[in-house]
């Protein structure tokens, strides 16, 4: 089944799932998201902090898939925050991955101590206005940080990427993000597969449905409006990870599995969060 399209508030497409690179490094990260992108991965979450976007380049070469087919996302690490520095920390990424323009790329996280989030993201639409960027959005922001950025420059982010797991389901940034036609994306959507995919609610939901509890819980975040980006390095999981748009759960089953929620899986705080 083709994977399904979402349309952001630029114009611009994401499918509805994608894949996580996170610890996919070496030659191993290359043929782990090589796999993914021959099992149908189209959308490939990288970082600049990751320390694989050479790797990630080299799979999405030896893949022979159309650049335009591919929607490739980096993210700014806060070393680069502020003006002039955000130009140099994107270039970064678009070297180490060999490509000529990014189709997302994010501010990693707000880090409202240092407050140069506000110019980084003018910085951003700069990158945006001369084709280096197809659609900007940002990551771990909270309402106020949207708000701020939004109302200082009128420009909506096309996406905020955000911690989003059954244990975790961010009702309120779901909603906030409706409101304002903002994309959510579901990072560590398996929550890096601790207890959520022992729960007995979501092994009965996934039973319910013959399906695995990762397919479970993706299908919650597809449900929910949140495009989620598994991270896996085997093949098998991969192929299960994207096999989740030929059931539905229902609204109940949804509801039950948001109601696991107990909190962050680590202090994730974006007001306090530091990474540079
Ligand atoms: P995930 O929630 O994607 O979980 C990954 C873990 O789950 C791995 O241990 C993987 O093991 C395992 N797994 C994957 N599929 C299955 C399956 N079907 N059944 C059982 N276990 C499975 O965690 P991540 O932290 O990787 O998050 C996903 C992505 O989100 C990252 O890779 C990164 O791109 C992004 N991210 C962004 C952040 C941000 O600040 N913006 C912060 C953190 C992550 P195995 O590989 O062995 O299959």
């Amino acid at each position: 089944m083709p994977i399904p399209q979402i349309k952001l508030n630029d114009g611009n497409i994401l499918p509805a799932i994608g894949f996580g690179t996170y610890q996919l490094t070496g030659d191993e990260g290359v043929s782990s998201v090589l796999t993914a992108i021959e099992v149908g991965y189209r959308l490939i979450d990288t970082a600049l902090n990751y320390e694989n976007e050479e790797n990630v380049g080299q799979a999405i070469r030896l893949s022979g898939v159309l650049r335009d087919e591919l929607v490739v996302t980096s993210k700014l690490p806060g070393r680069f925050h502020g003006k002039g520095e955000t130009r140099r920390g994107f270039l970064e990424s678009l070297k180490n991955l060999s490509l000529d323009y990014l189709d997302l790329y994010l501010i990693h996280w707000p880090l409202p101590r240092i407050d140069k989030y506000l110019e980084t993201w003018v910085e951003l639409l700069e990158l945006q206005r001369e084709g280096l960027i197809r659609s900007v959005g940002v990551s771990n922001f909270t309402q106020a940080h949207l708000l701020r950025v939004i109302d200082e420059t009128g420009v909506v982010p096309a996406v905020n990427q955000i911690e989003l797991h059954p244990h975790f389901p961010q009702s309120e940034m779901l909603a906030f993000h409706k409101k304002h036609g903002i994309q959510t994306e579901s990072w560590t959507p398996l929550a890096r597969q601790r207890s959520v995919l022992q729960d007995p609610v979501v092994v009965s939901v996934a039973n319910a449905h013959n399906v695995t509890p990762a397919q479970a819980v993706l299908r919650w975040h597809v449900q929910l409006g949140s495009i989620p980006i598994p991270k896996s390095a085997q093949e098998a999981r991969q192929r299960e990870n994207l096999d989740v748009f030929e059931f539905e759960l229902s609204t109940d089953e949804v509801s039950a599995i948001s109601a696991l929620e107990s909190g962050r899986l680590w202090g994730g705080d974006p007001e306090t969060n530091e990474e540079f």
